[in-house]
């Protein structure tokens, strides 16, 4: 679900409607609004549609997916094909022919369907169809339709409901007016509106480049309003100490980490608050150089906080803290899973200064966690955080440094222009005696060949990744479960276990924690496996649709192969044409993550840069990348040359 979360949390202004003063809203629907973290009518007017469906009846046959009206002329039955997985069957007639039509998963319709009904049916005309949707005609609406998916909710009533909050509310303006003349734009509720209930395909297309701009202003203004606090920030640094610890290290830097620890510490020792965005190829020892720095701070009675997205990550880098330190610095660990108890005493040591070194995940920035003297903040996959949790952990030091690790190297001048408040350092060498990934790009139909690879790793008692994208409602791809299915079958004897968004956190965490400690041979995963984990016996990894993933993450998500005793093999499987191969195929010889990087700039455009953040509409389109760079440049000028940019602190 896409919602405007980074705008309406920041415009709050009116006392909330209550969603009962709705009509049609009962205690029941509240609470499945609730769920869907619906609070609120302003949530519900912001809770924007996913995708339209531009919905005509077919009056020929078409052979690509149509709507086609139909009246059935049977019974419906149900098979069952296997577990999770029922067929309906029944014969209907369609523009004078008679065909038989099956639907998978949807046997909710067996009780609606008898000779005679009027229906409307959408997929492909064929001596048969699988349809992929019905309607009963009557209430079948031509034209644009929005799509919400909201798994609960029909579209049809969730839209009974906006349409009514729109006569009672109207939603304040979010964008500064500098930033509305300049793009010429409407007002945010009449374009929220028009999304809602759009009369053309300008309509949807103006509310997504309003939506851009807003994202894109709010980026902007959210960073400017922390920006100008003039405390001296010059910090005492133990720098021999530094270089004594570099020293007794197991390896020795590169070039590029010495010359960035020097940055880092130099950064320290400026009067001007200091943020650096420190990006390097995946491996290339950004972590170990940033705790580096951090040391130079511990020795001299200051406290680091080094925050990661996920509570594995944040084990891992308190674990390398530990040993590569030989546990000379006084360290803990905040994560929300702790207990009442134990978190009630970390957090007592924090703020009483007993520990120096704090990792932690999202708990860090929570109210309760309060430092005695915070002088640095160290940022793990900084992309997964927002601008507003980064400075909620800021907040908590006295001029606190601020560094920002990222795996997703960006060109210099674009990385200026995105992080304009921070200097850019990047690891531009990669450790000696990396073990080599040997990547192999396969058509998807073949994958069953690969079972022997994945047999042969199982003998060698290596562990086995295979990631599979994220599933989306109705779309044709082989999902984690499907794959799980198959594997299960296929491999009876070897511990599998799944991954992937729809699970608790807590859920999530066991497993990555058993997988790391090879309790688990076969991980399918949706992308939550790209933050930096290290799994000591990881020889091989399948992933599935490779198509869908940017060059920089595909390689992102190899980089979890090779990292310790064996070399690992990656194969791509995918779906395409000779286009499609060819842009993979590159990953069998190029292996710098800046210039893949640039690749999926060039193709894909902007939208993967953006990561995870909070709105999550960066799936709406590809963001092109001059144009974007061009957009964000515009809004950055607009705010400087108006005074309401400056003043807008409505943050
Ligand atoms: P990333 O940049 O992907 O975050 P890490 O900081 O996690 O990389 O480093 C990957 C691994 O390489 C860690 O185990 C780290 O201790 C090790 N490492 C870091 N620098 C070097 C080096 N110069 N030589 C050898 N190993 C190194
Ligand atoms: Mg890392």
């Amino acid at each position: 679900m896409i919602k405007l979360e980074f705008i309406s949390s920041f415009f709050y202004t009116q006392t909330p409607m209550k969603l009962h003063e709705i009509a049609g809203i009962g205690p029941k629907t509240e609470a499945k609004l609730n769920a869907l973290k619906i609070f609120t009518v302003e949530d519900l007017l912001l809770t924007v549609p996913k995708s339209y469906d531009d919905r005509k009846i077919a009056d020929t046959v078409l052979d690509t997916p149509a709507y086609y009206e139909a009246t059935a002329t049977s019974l419906p039955k149900i098979f069952s094909v296997r577990r999770n997985l029922k067929r309906l069957t029944f014969k209907a007639t369609i523009l004078g022919e008679t065909i038989q039509i099956a639907l998978f998963n949807q046997t909710h319709w067996f009780h609606h369907l008898k000779p005679g009904r009027s229906i409307v049916v959408y997929g492909v005309f064929k001596k048969s169809m699988t349809a992929q949707r019905l309607f009963l005609k009557e209430n079948f609406s031509p034209g644009l339709n929005p799509r919400y998916k909201l798994k609960t909710i029909s579209d049809k009533r969730f839209r009974e409901w906006v349409r009514a909050g729109f006569q009672e509310l109207k939603i304040p303006e979010s964008l500064p007016k500098s930033i509305q003349t300049r793009f010429s734009l409407k007002s945010r509720h009449d374009t929220l509106y028009q999304a809602h209930f759009p009369q053309s395909l300008e309509d949807i297309q103006a509310f997504y480049t309003w939506q851009k701009i807003a994202y894109l202003t709010g980026r902007e203004l959210s960073r400017q309003s922390v920006h100008d606090h003039k405390m001296s920030s010059a910090k005492p640094v133990a720098r021999e100490k530094v270089w004594a610890q570099a020293a007794a290290l197991p390896f020795s830097l590169t070039k590029s980490q010495k010359e960035s620890v020097q940055m880092l510490l130099d950064d320290l020792e400026d009067p001007r608050p200091k943020r650096r965005l420190l990006q390097g190829d995946t491996g290339s020892g950004k972590t170990v150089v940033a705790m580096l720095s951090a040391i130079g701070l511990l020795e001299t009675g200051h406290q680091v906080a080094l925050m990661a997205p996920t509570e594995i990550l944040a084990r891992q880098h308190h674990q390398t803290f530990k040993t590569l330190f030989k546990d000379a610095y006084a360290s803990t660990i905040l994560t929300g899973s702790l207990d009442a108890q134990t978190l009630k005493q970390r957090l007592e040591a924090v703020q009483a200064g007993t520990v120096a070194m704090v990792f932690g995940t999202h708990q860090l920035f929570s109210k309760t966690t309060r430092f005695k003297t915070l002088a640095q903040v160290i940022i793990d996959e900084q992309h997964r955080f927002g601008v507003n949790q980064r400075e909620a952990l800021l907040a908590k030091g006295k001029a606190a440094d601020l560094i920002s690790l990222s795996a997703t190297p960006i060109p210099r001048t674009l990385a200026l222009t995105l992080y304009q408040d921070m200097d850019v350092t990047t690891l531009n060498d990669v450790p000696a005696g990396r073990r080599t990934v040997k990547t192999e790009v396969v058509p998807l139909k073949n994958a069953k060949t690969l079972d022997y690879m994945i047999e042969l790793a199982l003998e060698a008692n290596q562990q086995v990744f295979v990631v599979a994208p994220r599933i989306e409602d109705d779309e044709a791809l082989l999902s984690v479960e499907r794959i799980e299915h198959y594997y299960r079958d296929r491999f009876p004897k070897a511990r599998l276990a799944t991954l992937h968004g729809g699970q608790h956190a807590e859920e999530k965490t066991q497993t990555l924690h058993a997988f790391q400690a090879h309790e688990i041979d076969l991980l399918i995963a949706t992308t939550v496996i790209e933050v930096g984990i290290d799994v000591k016996d990881a020889g091989l990894m399948l992933i599935y649709h490779a198509e869908r993933f940017g060059v920089a993450q595909l390689h992102q998500l190899r980089g979890r192969l090779g990292r310790h005793h064996i070399d690992g093999v990656c194969y791509l499987l995918y779906q395409g044409n000779a286009a499609v191969k060819q842009r993979l195929d590159v990953l069998k010889t190029l292996t710098d993550g800046f210039e893949l990087a640039q690749m999926d700039l060039d193709t894909r455009g902007f939208g993967t840069l953006f990561g995870t953040d909070q709105s999550g509409f960066h799936a709406l389109d590809a963001w092109p990348y001059e144009e974007t760079l061009n957009l964000i440049q515009a809004i950055q000028a607009t705010l400087r040359d108006s005074s309401d940019g400056t003043s807008a602190n409505a943050l």
